[in-house]
């Protein structure tokens, strides 16, 4: 079994001091890699060069930045990648991000396929490159069937793997991964685990992609108010019965999206092995 964390890069002193710490619980499990988002909530780009070399440096962990190639050039990336490349780093996220309201000119890349082509292009098989996957759909797809063929050939321009975005029905995870291989796609498809431990913060991220909370787990939510102890308890039995019941159906690779906290990742995760 591999599994893998995702963090943020922090931007305050506090921040570096307590990813630090998580970073050290979960090595103890020996995780496979440590992936750093970019450019993602407002966090600057540097930080995500600052974090992934100081986890390659230090961890015994190799990270995996994320690269979101919108709104940028390709000298730029290009540039990114050497470094990485220089400081012994073989797997990146690649990605589109999202494209920033009000931009017109949104650069060399307009899709994460087109990265996909870039790296393979410029670097050949030195990465290892996962790229997303929407079981639930992107938001902004016309519909399931393009967004699967899209997905179709990011993998076919030379992608290795990919990662899901977070989802709690496992059926559309199955569905998903039955529906690439008839695309003839047999490539890993690693689920994206979000543990549950804040209800606003949850529904806020769902909005925006677009991964549905069943309303009966939404429901229960609802009611735990202030009490974020029993919520956080009943996050972790969902989530828990969640990769349960993909391990139960041959899933063999996970990757948690941390929120930059040891627990209840470090659980879910040890529960796993
Ligand atoms: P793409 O694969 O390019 O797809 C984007 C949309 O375009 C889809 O709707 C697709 O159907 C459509 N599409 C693709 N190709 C074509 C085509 N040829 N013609 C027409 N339509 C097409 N964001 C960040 O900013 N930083 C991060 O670090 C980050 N990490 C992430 C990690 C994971 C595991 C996931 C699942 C998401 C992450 N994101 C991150 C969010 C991601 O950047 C957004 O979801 C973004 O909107 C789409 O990126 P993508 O790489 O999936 O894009």
């Amino acid at each position: 079994m591999q599994l893998s964390f995702e963090f943020f890069p922090p931007r305050t002193d506090q921040g570096k001091l307590n990813l630090k710490q998580v970073r050290q619980e979960l090595s103890a499990i020996k995780p496979h890699y440590f992936s750093t988002t970019f450019g993602a909530g407002g966090t600057t780009q540097e930080a995500t060069l600052e974090t992934v070399l100081d986890i390659q440096a230090n961890d015994g962990v190799s990270a995996a930045p994320h690269l979101s190639c919108i709104d940028s050039e390709k000298s730029k990336i290009l540039a990114l990648l050497s470094q990485y490349k220089a400081a012994g780093i073989n797997r990146i996220v690649a990605l589109r991000g999202d494209i920033p309201s009000g931009v017109r000119d949104i650069g060399d890349f307009h899709y994460a396929s087109e990265l996909v082509a870039f790296i393979r292009h410029e670097f050949n098989d030195h990465f290892h490159i996962e790229v997303a996957a929407y079981p639930e759909m992107h938001p902004q797809a016309k519909n399931m069937n393009t967004d699967i063929q899209h997905f179709a050939n990011k993998m076919k321009a030379g992608a290795n793997s990919a990662i899901t975005q977070y989802f709690y029905n496992a059926d559309a995870y199955f569905r998903f991964v039955d529906d690439v291989q008839k695309l003839g796609i047999d490539a890993p498809i690693t689920p994206g685990i979000m543990p549950i431990t804040n209800h606003t913060q949850l529904l806020r991220f769902s909005n925006m992609c677009g991964s549905e909370i069943p309303r009966w787990i939404e429901k229960r939510l609802a009611v735990f108010g202030d009490d974020l102890e029993s919520l956080s308890a009943f996050g972790l039995e969902v989530v828990d019965n969640l990769c349960d019941q993909l391990k139960s159906q041959g899933v063999e690779n996970f990757h948690f999206y941390t929120m930059n906290k040891s627990q209840p990742s470090l659980q879910l995760a040890k529960n796993l092995l």
